[in-house]
């Protein structure tokens, strides 16, 4: 990444804290992480912020993680424009299937392998192991 741009973001967001770290992270309510060097590190950053700017908290549902993945992205191209970042659309969908892949591991259940489902309470049921069928 350019300190350049690095720089720009730090001024451009004043209300956000901006620290090294080994991945792109957001941390609730106004932390970024910034990651190392990489092909899209830029986008990612972006990312990151978009987070921070649409508020995202730590969603307990999958389903919630997976939108606010999404909407962050959405947010991100809105900021690449503006930054003068390209955008790659096959990394952002990369990424986002991703999280697709993990919410369909983290949703079958060890048992038995079926589909589970999850309660707002962000726990996982099992409708055959719990017989709820
Ligand atoms: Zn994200
Ligand atoms: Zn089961």
């Amino acid at each position: 990444m350019q300190v350049t741009f690095e720089k720009k973001i730090e001024n451009d967001f004043p209300e956000f804290r901006f620290k090294k770290g080994k991945k792109f992270a957001f941390h609730p309510p106004k932390t970024i992480i910034l990651g190392p060097n990489e092909p899209f590190d830029e986008l990612l950053t972006l990312h990151e912020i978009s987070h921070a700017i649409l508020g995202h908290k730590d969603f307990k549902t999958g389903v919630g993680r997976l939108k606010m993945e999404a909407e962050a992205w959405e947010k991100a191209k809105e900021l690449a424009a503006l930054y003068g970042v390209e955008i790659d659309d096959d990394f952002i969908q990369w990424e986002l299937d991703t999280y697709r892949d993990w919410l369909h591991k983290k949703s079958r259940c060890p048992k038995c392998g079926l589909t589970r489902f999850q309660t707002q309470d962000g726990d996982y049921h099992c409708p055959r192991c719990e017989n709820l069928v």
